[in-house]
């Protein structure tokens, strides 16, 4: 129920997090807004024009390609239950059930990820046991898992968290690392495992050692209890969905509702905030961009309440004459680049059958790409009849040049690459070349910490609130429950 004395709330950013708290304070989700508790005003204030941030997707001549996200977790509820208010249900569509796994690349071979082996937890002993992608002696040191004992660690403190490198060698064995977690971490994160934090990224296989003393007795259980049915090779496909006219059709839909409940857009770049006697003062910067660049935005904005719903290194700006000290936590959360190139093939050109979600590189394989999705397989109508359309990653934390070379040159490096990995002999029929510098943040040891210090500063700010990928989690689910948390904690 909203606190009527909340009468205007500014949310700052248009991405899936800012959209969520503009939802949850605009449209109340127990749908009791009356005449004494009335949802309260909201601006929306976002400078590119655009809603949905990084999501967003380009249709073209028969080619769907998404410029970002491509899917979402459906084991947490945030991201399914806003398709079901938007309407969209019958939009959603999950990874083909044929290609639910995922393929490594080193030595010049691409080898399946052993069935059953999730990540960082080994499921089936017997698909370890004939794997080709690992020695006789990596295989003994992976099997030994369930002697490694446990480390007891106390999440709430620094000195418990652990890199998921120093944890995936502790506890399955260099080779089990380098040939399988770092690939497969890579194609997800983007980070550097040797600083990416376990506490923070990877909490579910943390706890697992904890409860069940080793990851393949945790593995083991959890899919006890599931029956089976869980089972994931290299991540869980069966559990990812998409919408079938792209991911960008969410926050498209949003907005048109956010626009009929009275949610006022402003196309401007919030660039200070300031405290008032009787609450904020959000001073804009206009920008010469997007389909409402001809409405001159204000110089600034009243408020009761802010959700800053922009990136961590944006919020440290709008409140650093607010909070010295936060402002400095929050740019101190680091971010990585990478870029995409989305190619398109006639099926035909293409020898390897593609019956997988994808492939993922080794660092030890000295290519530039990190992974390559393989869309149309995963999804239908990605590509017109007769053709198929891949999307290859490079960049990451670990390689920050790869993703700054000019458009001919990094399409050059990236066809040579994907034409050499999947057998391809002939020139692209489609190219799309999509660059996120500096967009995914990451996770380093000590985040859980930090996100602690932030929260006990922000504890102390009246009407304002953080919202977004920097702080508990980048996956669309965890960004969207981000923005309706922060809008609960306004109200
Ligand atoms: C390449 C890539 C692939 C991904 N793939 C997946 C995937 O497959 N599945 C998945 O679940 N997640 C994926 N993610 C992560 C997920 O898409 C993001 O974490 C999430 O969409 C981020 O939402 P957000 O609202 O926090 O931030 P953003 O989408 O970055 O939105 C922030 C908004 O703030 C605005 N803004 C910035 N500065 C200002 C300012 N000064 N004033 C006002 N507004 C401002 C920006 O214009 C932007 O619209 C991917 C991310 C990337 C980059």
């Amino acid at each position: 129920m909203h606190d009527p004395r909340l009468k205007h709330v500014i949310v700052v950013g248009g991405g899936l997090a800012g959209l969520a708290a503009a939802e949850t304070l605009a449209l109340p989700l127990e749908r009791v807004a009356t005449a004494a508790h009335p949802a309260c005003t909201v601006t929306l204030v976002e400078p590119t024009g655009r809603l949905g941030g990084v999501v967003a997707t380009v249709r073209q001549d028969g080619w769907l390609v998404e410029r970002s996200a491509d899917s979402f977790f459906a084991g947490r509820p945030e991201a399914i239950a806003m398709v079901e208010r938007l309407g969209l249900r019958s939009e959603l569509v999950g990874v083909d059930p044929r290609v639910r796994r995922a393929l490594i690349y080193r030595d010049g071979r691409l080898f399946p990820v052993p069935a059953g082996f999730r990540l960082l937890a080994p499921g089936r002993i017997s698909s370890i046991v004939t794997s080709p992608l690992l020695s006789l002696r990596g295989k003994l040191r992976l099997l030994a898992e369930r002697f490694v004992p446990r480390r007891t660690a106390d999440l709430a403190t620094v000195s418990s968290d652990e890199s998921l490198e120093q944890f995936a060698v502790r506890r399955l064995g260099r080779e089990a690392f380098e040939r399988l977690v770092q690939p497969l971490v890579s194609g997800i994160w983007t980070a550097d495992p040797a600083q990416l934090s376990m506490a923070a990224a990877c909490p579910e296989f943390f706890e697992m050692e904890r409860r069940f003393g080793s990851l393949s007795s945790g593995e083991r259980m959890r899919l006890k209890h599931t029956g089976g049915e869980d089972e994931a090779t290299g991540a869980r496909y069966g559990q990812f969905v998409t919408l079938k006219s792209g991911m960008e059709t969410l926050p498209t839909v949003l907005g048109e509702r956010l626009h009929c409940a009275g949610v006022r857009r402003i196309t401007a770049r919030a660039q200070r905030l300031v405290q008032t006697e009787s609450g904020w003062e959000l001073f804009l910067q206009a920008v010469g961009n997007g389909s409402h660049a001809a409405e001159v935005p204000p110089q600034s904005l009243l408020c009761d309440a802010v959700v800053l719903a922009v990136p961590s290194g944006v919020a440290a700006q709008l409140l650093a004459a607010v909070d010295q000290p936060l402002a400095q936590e929050l740019a101190g959360i680091q971010y990585a680049g990478s870029a995409i190139v989305s190619l398109g093939f006639s099926q035909s050109d293409v020898q390897h059958p593609l019956d997988a979600a994808g492939l993922v590189v080794a660092r030890t394989a000295g290519r530039k790409i990190l992974a390559i999705s393989f869309s149309s397989s995963k999804f239908p109508a990605r590509a017109p009849l007769g053709a198929v359309l891949l999307r290859a990653f490079v960049g990451g934390a670990l390689d920050p040049t790869t993703a700054l070379l000019d458009d001919s040159r990094l399409q050059s490096l990236v066809i040579a690459e994907v034409s050499a990995l999947l057998g391809i002999r002939v020139p692209p029929q489609f190219v799309q070349i999509d660059r996120w510098a500096g967009a995914m943040p990451q996770y380093h040891v000590g985040h859980v910490q930090r996100i602690e210090r932030i929260n006990r500063r922000l504890a102390g700010i009246a009407g304002v609130a953080l919202a977004g990928a920097a702080y508990e989690g980048v996956g669309i689910p965890q960004v969207i429950a981000s923005g309706q948390a922060a809008a609960a904690r306004l109200v």
